[in-house]
């Protein structure tokens, strides 16, 4: 099975990630009338290590990969955010991200800054031991950065629980305690907590559902197309089916399935897991991949990577609704070409924050040394999604801005206080 990745802001006039960044932070900073200086201070990191990983193959081959660590921004807290494994990986990417992620956990109130790291690597052509040496060597190279009051990552793209344990137990062992805060998205059995595997697709969910509402569309009688079967898109279809969403169709990135009856998620669930991929599901039509972003839908939602729906797509879409399940799908471009069409996009860093929001639950039960119930975890999460939901539509119709807009300026005024407020050393 062959893989073609392409990186569709590569193809079109659309921006970067770190051009798109840049530009929707500049757009805040002129609307809440903040100087250029604050600009320049947020549209920079406030730390970036880059390290050579050096990987010993199983057959003895020696490799040497590039690992990124980006810390945007710690005014509020502590660094958060993703380390991500995926052979696109590229320290403009890494910075995007951060930034991204210092505006996610002040929108949603968490107490801390934003931070991202990469390893270029495709995953999928290593072993589990190679891999687990290549989260070692990677966490022993920024040791001096880590750590539950420094920067604490988590899973992305690439990455999932078990690298988090391989994180978590070399800096334990090089700290010479254990030390589970330093990672979020942990197995429950080394302090994860529950609920953290499904919290960002169920925060999509969350947040689909209170979209769609507002635009006059009911779960049973509407349609959904999910891009990306992974963390984050294998549980939003699944979330958006068992709320009675027809999902008509799923992508990764080796095809997609279309069945305009509705796909049985249950049993793709089943044949996924045992075949490895959606090749040969009987119980749906095969789909070019990309052609998914296209049909007509009630409800987009991207769960891949960034830069999927760009000026030369968006005037094709025919979703009502998009809900960002992954970080920056939508180019600026596309974002205005979906108002002109009156398409609502509902943008990552509210969308996609249930994710950060367990983290944080994970986080302060950890420090506690008190676990909460599913139940406690789920009602928690839904209350925090449904709020921001609230607040960033009250805040966007209140001064005419898109919900993008609305979210990222809230986002920068709670971050910009906490540097007021903390003032500049020396
Ligand atoms: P993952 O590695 O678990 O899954 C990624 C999925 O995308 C895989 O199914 C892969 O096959 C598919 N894919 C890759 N290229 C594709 C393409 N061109 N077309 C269709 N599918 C493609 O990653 P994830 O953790 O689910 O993350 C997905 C997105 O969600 C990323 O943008 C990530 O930053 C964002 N995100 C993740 C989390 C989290 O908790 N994991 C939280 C917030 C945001």
């Amino acid at each position: 099975m062959t893989a073609t990745i392409t990186r569709p802001h590569e193809a079109a006039a659309d921006l970067t990630a770190l051009e798109e960044a840049r530009a929707q932070l500049r757009e805040a900073i002129d609307h809440l009338g903040l100087s250029e200086g604050k600009y320049q201070m947020l549209a920079n990191a406030r730390r970036e290590v880059t390290v050579s990983v050096p990987l010993r193959r199983d057959d003895g081959e020696l490799e040497v990969l590039i690992g990124h660590r980006v810390q945007h921004n710690f005014s509020r807290g502590p660094a958060k955010g993703g380390l991500r494994y995926d052979p696109h990986v590229d320290l403009d990417e890494v910075r995007a991200l951060a930034m991204w992620m210092t505006w996610k956990c002040a929108l949603i109130d968490v107490p801390y800054g934003g931070a991202k790291g990469g390893v270029r690597i495709d995953p999928r052509r290593y072993s589990q031991t190679e891999l687990e040496r290549v989260t070692r060597r990677y966490t022993s190279e920024l040791m001096p950065i880590l750590g539950p009051d420094k920067d604490i990552p988590a899973p992305d793209m690439g990455t999932d629980e078990q690298t988090m344990a391989w994180i978590m137990d070399t800096y334990s062992v090089a700290v010479g305690h254990t030390v589970p805060g330093v990672v979020t998205g942990k197995p429950i059995s080394l302090g994860g907590s529950l609920g953290r595997r499904e919290s960002t697709s169920c925060g999509v969910v969350h947040i689909a559902l209170a979209a769609m509402e507002s635009r006059g569309l009911r779960p049973s009688t509407s349609t959904a197309a999910v891009q990306g079967f992974g963390k984050v898109g294998r549980g939003a279809a699944r979330f958006l089916y068992d709320a009675g969403v027809k999902v008509i169709a799923v992508s990764d990135q080796y095809g997609a399935v279309h069945n305009p009856g509705g796909i049985d998620l249950p049993r793709l669930e089943a044949f996924t897991e045992r075949t490895g991929s959606f090749v040969d599901f009987d119980g749906a039509d095969p789909l070019e991949r990309d052609a998914l972003l296209e049909l007509d839908v009630d409800v987009l939602v991207p769960a891949a990577l960034e830069g999927v729906l760009t000026s030369a797509n968006a005037p094709r879409v025919r979703a009502r609704v998009i809900v960002e399940g992954a970080n920056g799908p939508t180019s600026s471009g596309a974002d205005r070409i979906f108002a002109d069409r009156d398409i609502l996009v509902v943008p990552d860093i509210l969308a996609n924050a249930g994710g950060v929001i367990v983290s944080y639950f994970e986080w302060v039960q950890g420090n506690q040394a008190y676990w909460w119930t599913a139940r406690e975890v789920e009602e928690r999460l839904r209350s925090r999604m449904v709020g921001a939901w609230e607040s960033v539509t009250a805040y966007a119709a209140e001064n005419e801005l898109s919900l993008r807009s609305a979210a990222t300026v809230m986002a920068v005024e709670r971050v910009a206080l906490a540097h007021r407020q903390r003032g500049l050393y020396p």
